[in-house]
């Protein structure tokens, strides 16, 4: 008989300790040991901080680990579990999926016990961590090929006080956009796993482009941010700068009006920046045809007076792909 997924020591110890979060082998891989750190002091609130759901992601493991060195001497009290790698195999070929099985960890929540790599990690860390927290911050990044601004994201959802609570804590990163996101593929997303047992989940976004110092430190500062309003460590909540600017604003999208699609495969050379706003009509980027030097280019213009929170900064689209992710000031 195969053991189930368990920890390797008690989350209830007071303190610090740390250990791991096995998920049991299966018949296509061996088991997985993932690291699991744990602060607690006590009563208070219980938060789950993760990173490296997504392998191509890394910003969210290297906070996680920086949280590691200064936390336990900041918290004054209650409970934080520290998940910096979600997905070692995914993290391991820094793919976005898991490269055992193809799946993508953050579209089978709540996952299966006999599925396979993908879906017993997820089915390990909703039996055996979701539930010692309230709070989770999920540490993603969105990659080199937009550019996104740092930002707390969040899905509608359907219970308006969990809404508003919601809402309320992805402010309190004071990053540069906090957004909700109508996305159109929830089904299996670690926050809708979160929200059925009533949970505050907020997915933090790291800008897009590569790995910076500047970047890391704005992603570290929002999330100190969020521990400060928690009442999980003391000081006081300050806006980070990011191009300049001191200031964060609340955007929401809706489906499928704010997902400005590329009408043809080409290269796409954007013509403004991410939180620019824009009037309807403007060109906001060019997609040049590579099929023929002969072939037009075409002007990509705002369907709608938007805020334009990202746009793609690199890459070839093809039909159908998203060139930008327009938003509108949330109606409170
Ligand atoms: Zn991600």
């Amino acid at each position: 008989m195969s053991e189930g997924p368990h920890l390797t020591f008690d989350l209830d110890q007071p303190g610090i300790s740390q250990g791991h979060l096995v998920v049991p082998k299966g018949a296509d891989c061996e088991a997985l040991s993932l690291s699991v750190f744990s602060l607690n002091k006590g009563a208070g609130p219980r938060l789950l901080i993760t990173g490296g759901c997504h392998g191509n992601e890394l910003e969210g493991p290297i906070v996680a680990r920086r949280l590691v060195e200064w936390l336990p001497e900041a918290q004054t009290c209650g409970r934080i579990i520290i998940v910096s790698v979600l997905n070692p195999p995914a993290v391991q070929a820094f793919t976005r999926n898991t490269p055992i099985d193809g799946l993508n960890l953050n579209r089978v929540f709540p996952g299966r016990a006999n599925g396979s790599v993908t879906e017993r990690i997820a089915d390990a860390i909703s039996r055996l961590l979701l539930p010692m927290a309230d709070t989770v911050f999920d540490l993603h990044s969105f990659g080199p090929t937009w550019d996104f601004p740092p930002s707390t994201t969040t899905h509608p959802i359907a219970d308006q006080d969990l809404m508003a609570k919601t809402i309320k804590m992805a402010e309190a990163f004071k990053l540069p956009m906090t957004l909700v996101w109508d996305h159109p593929d929830t089904p299996g997303m670690f926050d809708i796993s979160a929200h059925n047992q009533g949970k505050v989940f907020v997915c933090a976004e790291l800008g897009g482009g590569t790995i910076g110092a500047e970047n890391l430190a704005i992603y570290e500062a929002g999330v100190r941010n969020a521990l400060i309003a928690l009442g999980l460590i003391e000081g006081k909540a300050e806006c980070p700068i990011f191009r300049q600017r001191k200031s964060s604003q609340t955007l929401q999208t809706r489906r499928p009006a704010d997902e400005l699609a590329s009408p043809a495969r080409g290269i796409f050379e954007p013509r403004c920046s991410m939180l620019d706003e824009v009037k309807q009509g403007d060109l906001i980027g060019i997609l040049h045809p590579m099929d023929s030097s002969s072939a037009a280019s075409t002007d990509i213009r705002l369907p709608s007076t938007s805020i334009v929170c990202g746009i793609r900064s690199g890459g070839y689209v093809e039909v159908n792909e998203w060139l930008a992710l327009l938003a509108r000031s949330l109606a409170h």
